[in-house]
């Protein structure tokens, strides 16, 4: 099933903090991740965190399928270290609509987390896995991209006047 894509500053549930999920998977968290699988694949999107589809649960979906990657949930993922250098690239976010602009994260982490059999999943990347996970863990945290650009090459007057109003939070 399709789900509606939460926007900001529509939906505050894109701000709140969110829920460990428990092994083994409810109905209703195996639902929910099937459903995602298919909100980001029907939304072209390379990722989608739980908040979006208005839960407020830790599980990410990435969907690198056209960088030739299986696409793929994780559940309580987390960041567990950094590498120094740090790169600034492009992103927009499917819950903010005409919004793109440079982020500066690090380019190598090492992520945490587990799969749906709620086996531990560890891994180590500087690619495209490293970009989407790190972005879509900043979800489950209630940060967005708008928290982290500097220099944007699409909808700053948006933004401005979100930040005149009082409605970044
Ligand atoms: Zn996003």
């Amino acid at each position: 099933m399709i789900l509606p894509i939460k926007k900001f500053p529509d939906d505050k549930v894109l701000r709140r903090s969110t829920e460990p999920v428990s092994f083994p998977l409810s109905k209703d968290m195996l639902k929910l991740t099937r459903d995602m699988i298919d909100t980001v694949r029907q939304a072209d999107g390379i990722g989608l965190a739980a908040p979006q589809v208005g839960r407020s649960v830790k599980l990410i979906v990435i969907n690198l399928e056209k960088n030739g990657l299986p696409l793929f949930p994780l559940y309580n993922a987390r960041v567990v270290s950094r590498g120094l250098k740090k790169i600034e690239l492009e992103e927009g976010c499917l819950s903010l609509p005409g919004i793109y602009g440079q982020v500066k994260r690090p380019k190598k982490v090492k992520i945490e987390g587990q799969n749906m059999q709620g086996e531990k999943v560890v891994f180590t990347d500087d690619g495209w896995v490293s970009r989407v996970a790190q972005h879509e863990i900043d979800h489950t945290n209630g940060v967005l991209i708008i928290d982290l650009i500097k220099k944007y090459s699409q909808g700053e007057e948006l933004v401005k006047e979100w930040k005149k109003k009082k409605l970044m939070q």
